[in-house]
């Protein structure tokens, strides 16, 4: 069984590093955010509200997005483990994810925090650009990630771009808001003794190797 909770600041790699689990351990990458677009898409009263919601930038009520996340996590690709991204975001969360694990007669797994520091979190969000063709991100405050020519992409030629919501004020807002939040979620988990802290301040291949080895531990 190797369910894994990402918990990780915005920048942190947590998108990249669950892709490669997904791939590695053959493991589906759950999203609480997926789930919701994809029942919207669905031509029922839940589909019609829930797009509603979506398009008016709210939250859904927390107890639909708790019964689509079960329904989820009960389907058979999940049985022998999963991803779970961005949820739980707080404790309330937490406390309900463990009645649905109840429920589904599954364990907690691992809890897996991306540390990297504030500085370097910085560099990231204000380097990143984006192809809007081949979708290639670059960073230009990475000697390893940056485009040969600042705003041209190395692989189709596009224009680069920044994401509006890539700037400094945004970024610390988002992170505040993280570190609020996820303060008491890693004090729970910590507690229950699942909470690893991986150094995330490396290489992608680096920090991988160290997940990895979180892993092996246990299976
Ligand atoms: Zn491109």
């Amino acid at each position: 069984m190797k369910n894994i909770i990402f918990i990780a600041p915005p920048a942190a790699g947590k998108g990249t590093q669950s892709a490669i689990l997904e791939k590695k351990y053959h493991l589906p990458h759950i999203s609480t955010g997926n789930i919701l677009r994809e029942e919207s898409q669905k031509d029922t009263e839940l589909g019609r509200y829930i797009a509603e919601v979506l398009s008016n930038g709210d939250l859904v009520k927390d107890d639909i997005t708790y019964t689509l996340l079960k329904s989820r996590l009960s389907e058979d690709d999940c049985k022998n483990g999963y991803i779970l991204d961005g949820f739980p975001r707080n404790i309330e969360q937490a406390y309900k994810y463990d009645e649905i694990l109840k429920e589904l007669n599954q364990e907690l797994g691992y809890v897996i925090k991306l540390d990297i520091p504030l500085e370097t979190l910085e560099k990231r969000i204000t380097g990143r650009r984006i192809c809007p063709d081949c979708k290639t991100v670059y960073n230009l405050n990475s000697e390893t990630e940056k485009p040969t020519q600042e705003s041209i992409c190395d692989k189709c030629g596009g224009r680069l771009y920044q994401r509006n919501d890539d700037n400094i004020t945004s970024f610390k807002n988002r992170y505040e808001l993280y570190i609020e939040k996820t303060k008491p979620l890693l004090d729970y988990y910590d507690k229950k003794g699942i909470l690893y802290v991986i150094d995330g301040n490396d290489s992608v291949e680096e920090v991988s190797k160290k997940i990895d080895s979180v892993l092996k531990k246990g299976m």
